[in-house]
């Protein structure tokens, strides 16, 4: 982040929440924003198949960085979209071909966007919706979704890496018990792709999803991948794009920005990852050292580079939020619970203690995160509770 920047709003870490645009995808959303304009449906033109061209050669850019088939993925206006056209396509395509309701099992701590697609689709009727259980480290039991999955389940749904925590979940396994018993997996990608190396090719019988804001590309773009043999009806009516699945004007420019930003992932994912760790060990260390009774939440083996997820018991993480909101952008949970008074659907399933929820707070590293970050976010904390020790003695470390 520039100087001004950081003079400005502080010092950014919620890398989870949204990343910054990489200036390289920019300059390269720039330069197709002013010569691709064309409609890529208008074939009658060159402009139009200058556009549609640009869009295939995204396709197969993006199949080749997931292993998929160009043909398999859907551009959607990004993750939540794409949980919304797949869950409720899926399950009223499937529950009108069965006549009878569709068995769903989930992860307690997925998105809100797919937890409240399958409260919703319960609420109507068309599906069942069963819940696995997490572990105080958020961590999943392959054996219960084996036996849900030996008595009839249509779809399980587990996310590859959680938006709070950063837990990694065990998708290469989840996706082989799924399909020696003919059932669907859902894997929602988006706090994956881009952060760990990501690919479908030993995922079988699997649809997922991402934004491409997550690594390093703007907003309002993202991905279903799913087979064409799946049944799913679409959300939106009124075009034959993308088969009519989700019908409207593709936008050229930001899809080959959003393949552009995942080429340079994937070339870069593996240095970033190793850096990015780093300055979050030494992160939590020092946090740790500073406030002994720190606890670090989620699964510490298996979690992705930028997560630092950790809660300070006695202390309250929206006052804390609150005075430092100018100087460090860090979060209390989601984005889009964020300012919500309901503590965390994640930390609660994970049956966490109220003062470890009250005291939750998610920092997030990527790209552009610096040690002198890291060491400036450790000072703002430390002050924080030097300045709060005269008003409440119980903050005291
Ligand atoms: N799924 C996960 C795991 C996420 O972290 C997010 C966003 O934070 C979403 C889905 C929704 O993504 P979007 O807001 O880009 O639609």
């Amino acid at each position: 982040m520039s100087d001004d920047e950081t003079a400005k709003h502080g010092i950014y870490l919620d890398y989870f929440s949204t990343t910054p645009v990489d200036p390289r995808v920019l300059d390269y959303y720039l330069q197709l924003l002013k010569e691709v304009y064309g409609n890529p449906s208008s074939v009658d033109h060159d402009f139009g198949r200058v556009a549609a061209r640009l869009i295939q050669k995204s396709r197969e850019e993006i199949a080749d960085c997931i292993a998929c088939q160009p043909g398999e993925i859907i551009f959607t206006s990004g993750a939540t979209e794409s949980i919304s056209l797949f869950l409720q396509g899926f399950t009223t395509a499937q529950s009108a071909r069965l006549r009878r309701k569709i068995k769903v099992i989930a992860s307690p701590v997925e998105h809100a966007a797919v937890l409240e697609n399958l409260t919703m689709l319960q609420s109507a009727g068309v599906i069942e919706f069963l819940t696995l259980s997490v572990d105080q480290q958020g961590c999943i039991d392959l054996r219960e979704i084996e036996a849900a999955a030996k008595l009839g389940i249509d779809l399980v749904c587990v996310m590859a890496v959680n938006n709070e925590t950063g837990n990694i979940y065990p998708v290469e396994e989840i996706a082989a018990i799924a399909s020696e018993y003919h059932t669907l997996y859902f894997c929602d990608a988006t706090q994956a792709i881009g952060k760990i190396p990501f690919s479908l090719a030993n995922l079988p019988d699997t649809v997922i999803s991402f934004s491409a804001h997550k690594f390093y590309a703007p907003k309002g773009i993202g991905a279903l991948i799913v087979d064409r043999a799946v049944p799913i009806m679409p959300l939106f009516y009124g075009g034959a794009q993308q088969h009519s699945l989700r019908p409207g004007t593709l936008n050229a420019p930001l899809i080959a920005t959003m393949a552009y930003a995942l080429q340079l992932a994937g070339l870069e994912q593996e240095a970033d990852a190793g850096r990015i760790a780093r300055l979050r060990d030494n992160l939590q260390l020092q946090l740790k050292s500073f406030y002994p009774q720190m606890v670090v939440n989620g699964d510490t083996v298996n979690r992705v580079a930028g997560a630092l997820h950790i809660s300070l018991p006695g202390v309250n993480n929206k006052q804390l939020i609150a005075h430092v909101r100018n100087t460090l952008a860090i979060s209390t949970g989601a984005a889009c619970s964020s300012g919500s008074e309901r503590p965390s659907h994640v930390l609660k399933a994970m049956g966490l203690p109220a003062d470890v929820i009250e005291g939750a707070l998610r920092i997030s590293l990527g790209r552009f995160t610096t040690e002198q970050d890291t060491d400036y976010a450790l000072e703002v904390i430390k002050k924080y509770f030097s300045e709060s020790i005269l008003g409440h003695a119980n903050c005291l470390p």
